[in-house]
């Protein structure tokens, strides 16, 4: 019974792909990419000439139709994106939900994914955290966003493009506040990979001292806000814990 694989490749250092990932690759009747010029660069890297079939977010809905249909007639299909794991910021939702709506196989062929790489180099607290995708292009919007989250869900991580990340770390700044902690992580896996750790008024600085540093890929990540300093306790509460503190030995 055919499958659809849903394939992880690099995120910038071409030695992630996995050996799975390699065979599975090899291996399927069709490689559905988002951008075939781009994804075929990566496959004659690995000596693999596969069949392509293009799927981004402008034909997703008609293709994945046709995709299932060849993977009910026998053929493996494989769904990669242009980087990192597909559908996180990345086509294929439909696609996967179709073939469970059909009963088809969905197989993880797992591997790089941004958000987690710099989530896991970050040294922020990794117990909790929720994942925004891209933030929306104009500012009132993307504060609105930023102040929907709700309390308590542990780190915030966003991706975010090289354009707007000055902008949005003053948003940033507005809804969170000057003092909140924060890491940009950029070019993960590549030649300038880079985590800067500070704060908004810090970073902006940091990126505005190199134009270069303006460029590339980066994900943000908000730090939930420090723990609560006794000034934040009711004063009923803290005359009670005064209270108790004196009777304890
Ligand atoms: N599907 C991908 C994944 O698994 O991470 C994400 C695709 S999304 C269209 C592209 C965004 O991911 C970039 O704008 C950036 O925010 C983030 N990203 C991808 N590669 C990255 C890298 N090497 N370093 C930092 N961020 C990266």
């Amino acid at each position: 019974e055919a499958v659809l694989y849903i394939v992880a490749t690099p995120i910038g250092h071409l030695d992630d792909i996995s050996q799975r990932a390699i065979q599975v690759l090899r291996d399927v009747a069709w490689v559905a990419a988002e951008d075939t010029r781009h994804s075929g660069k990566l496959l004659s890297h690995l000596g693999i000439s596969a069949r392509f079939l293009s799927l981004h977010d402008h034909n997703e809905k008609q293709r994945a139709a046709s995709l299932v249909e060849k993977i009910k007639a026998g053929d493996n299909v494989a769904l990669i994106s242009d980087a990192g794991t597909p559908l996180i910021s990345d086509p294929g939702y439909s696609l996967v939900r179709l073939c469970r709506d059909a009963g088809v196989r969905v197989v993880p062929i797992p591997g790089p994914c941004a958000l987690i790489a710099a989530l896991c180099c970050a040294g922020l607290p990794t117990d909790k955290f929720h994942f925004i995708g891209f933030l929306p292009a104009k500012s009132g919007q993307r504060q609105q966003v930023l102040k929907d989250i709700p309390a308590g869900v542990g780190t915030v991580i966003c991706y975010e493009a090289a354009r707007r990340i000055i902008d949005t770390l003053q948003d940033v700044m507005a809804v969170y506040g000057a003092d909140r902690e924060l890491v940009l992580a950029k070019e993960l896996t590549k030649t300038f990979e880079h985590f800067e750790h500070g704060t908004a008024t810090s970073i902006i600085e940091w990126l505005e001292a190199d134009p270069q540093r303006c460029q590339g890929e980066m994900v943000l990540m908000i730090a939930p806000p420090a723990e609560k300093a006794a000034d934040d306790i009711a004063p009923a509460v803290q005359q009670t814990l005064r209270l108790l503190m004196a009777e304890l030995p």
